[in-house]
């Protein structure tokens, strides 16, 4: 097997079909400090039917006006994907998802004492009583119902049953009893899951787990191995606290580690990550599995080598099933082959004495603590090889207006392979003003996109020599580039102009291998 690995083979009863929701606008708006706009959560929600999720948890009708309205417009788009809404134990929650239009909703109403006793001050027989009426209510009134009884990890297994009887007696049609509080082990869970399962051989099952121990997409997968019909999932892992389990990792080690299919589109993976991460303003860690940044980037000499003759050799997912590129990248551990590749990829063809000097730069920079981004490299390289360093863009003037009751305004001139361009933008700040104007200026010649900007301060203090290290994308060709000063403005637009010019200078291909 050349991908994936099939060491062993555990016991598993996969079901014939698995479901995924996704809970991203929902469990996933309740990352801390995450709050979407009903348009943004509709442009999430068309790509979640795109990506082919089963079901998406469009969010919390009786939470806010707003809220409500997300999930109105969701409904409203007709998706493939059955659109569901989160409910409480009452029935006004039930009305709001109602007004909604909403296909579904999860039911969730306490089934552990502390939950039952702490959060409803309730006791067990009147929480089986609310269960039983909001499941009727629920029905009646024509809404598919999955029912969570919350906390269900830590509850008492016979009052877990006990609830699961009453709501297929009043109509529900699954039941995903969630790990709230991420307590589950694999183990745990391919038990919990087993038990609930010869219990209830007739009983649609979902598994819903948190990452609080890091055990998420494990807990996810072996609940899914017992036989589990249904998987709540949200893109890169987000929610609350440490987060739920991450879709992305979940279908990958479904697909690569079991042989088990989903209606995903793994392909749209990087894609949908990329999106999500962009409109919720929650970065992707770089070393992420699947979607991080690195996640196919290779550094190290000696594995730049091999992968450059059989990418397995360190690679155990093809990048192409995800939707993304191997990238080797320079950098003081690289080796002179990745450095080659990335040379000749930017159009350089050094000789064996350059390559040679190259090489020794690269380590001297690297050396000094410093990351070799593209620009870097095309520095080196233009300095070791001799030629004229190849500048299209300069900046000739810069002004930056920003205050309090004012709109943060830049204007540019620009001098772009000597035409004189002058443009102007505002913003939310006045480094986003100051790259808009920039990226208005060059668009009109060249269709460059910022992908990423990453900002540290070197030292502490209002003075302090602040690095930006930016990302940008011409096409399928990428740059990074670093601008250093003691202005965040300046620094930013120095980042900006000097990756421009790696891409309006020939760039290279984010793919070395072509
Ligand atoms: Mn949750």
């Amino acid at each position: 097997m050349k991908w994936g690995i099939a060491l062993f083979s555990p016991e598993s009863r996969f079901a014939d079909r698995i479901r995924i929701l996704d809970t991203t606008l929902r469990d996933g708006e309740q990352t801390p400090g995450v709050s979407l706009t009903p348009e943004r959560k509709v442009l999430i929600a068309k790509k979640l039917d795109e990506l082919g999720v089963d079901i998406i948890e469009a969010g919390f009708a009786a939470a806010s006006e707003g809220e409500a309205e997300a999930i109105r417009l969701i409904a409203r788009e007709n998706l493939r994907a059955e659109i569901c809404s989160f409910a409480r134990g009452v029935k006004s929650d039930i009305d709001a998802a109602l007004k909604c239009d909403v296909d579904s909703i999860f039911l969730v109403i306490p089934a552990s004492d502390t939950h039952i006793k702490y959060k409803l001050r309730k006791t067990r027989e009147e929480v089986l009583k609310i269960i039983e009426e909001c499941v009727e209510y629920a029905k009646a009134h024509g809404l598919t119902v999955e029912f969570g009884p919350e906390d269900a990890t830590r509850s008492d297994i016979n009052f877990l049953k006990e609830t699961i009887k009453i709501v297929i007696a009043s109509g529900a049609d699954r039941v995903t009893p969630p790990d709230t509080v991420g307590v589950l082990t694999p183990e745990k869970s391919y038990a919990l899951f087993s038990d609930l399962k010869k219990t209830f051989p007739n009983v649609v099952f979902g598994v819903h787990c948190h990452d609080d121990f890091g055990l998420a997409v494990a807990n996810t997968l072996a609940a899914l191995r017992a036989g589990v019909e249904e998987a709540h999932v949200t893109v890169n892992g987000l929610g609350e606290r440490a987060g739920n389990a991450a879709l992305e990792e979940v279908i990958v080690a479904l697909k690569l580690h079991y042989g088990v299919d989903t209606s995903i589109r793994t392909d749209l993976l990087y894609d949908t990550s990329m999106l999500v991460s962009r409109l919720t303003g929650v970065m992707v860690q770089p070393n992420k599995a699947i979607v991080g940044e690195n996640a196919f980037v290779h550094e190290s000499g000696i594995h730049t080598h091999a992968i450059l003759a059989e990418p397995s050799t360190y690679e155990a997912i093809p990048p192409e099933l995800v939707g993304r590129k191997r990238r080797l990248v320079a950098g003081k551990h690289a080796g002179s082959h990745g450095i080659r590749a990335a040379l000749m990829e930017m159009g350089f063809h050094p000789t064996e004495d350059q390559l040679k000097e190259i090489f020794r730069r690269v380590k001297e920079v690297g050396d000094k603590g410093k990351r070799v981004t593209d620009a870097d490299l095309k520095a080196i390289a233009e300095a070791v090889i001799g030629i004229p360093s190849i500048q299209p863009i300069k900046l000739e003037e810069l002004t930056v207006v920003t205050g309090d009751h004012v709109t943060p305004t830049a204007s540019v001139k620009l001098s772009v392979n000597g035409r004189t361009i002058i443009e102007a933008a505002t913003g939310v700040g006045p480094v986003d003003a100051a790259i808009n104007a920039i990226r208005k200026a060059v668009s009109a010649i060249e269709p460059i996109r910022l992908e990423e900007y990453h900002v540290k301060a070197i030292t502490g203090g209002t003075d302090a020599v602040v690095e930006v290290i930016v990302r940008l994308r011409r096409g399928d060709q990428i740059a990074t580039a670093m601008g250093v000063h003691e202005d965040i403005v300046m620094a930013s637009v120095n980042a900006m102009i000097s990756g421009m010019n790696v891409l309006m200078a020939g760039g290279r291909s984010e793919n070395m291998r072509g």
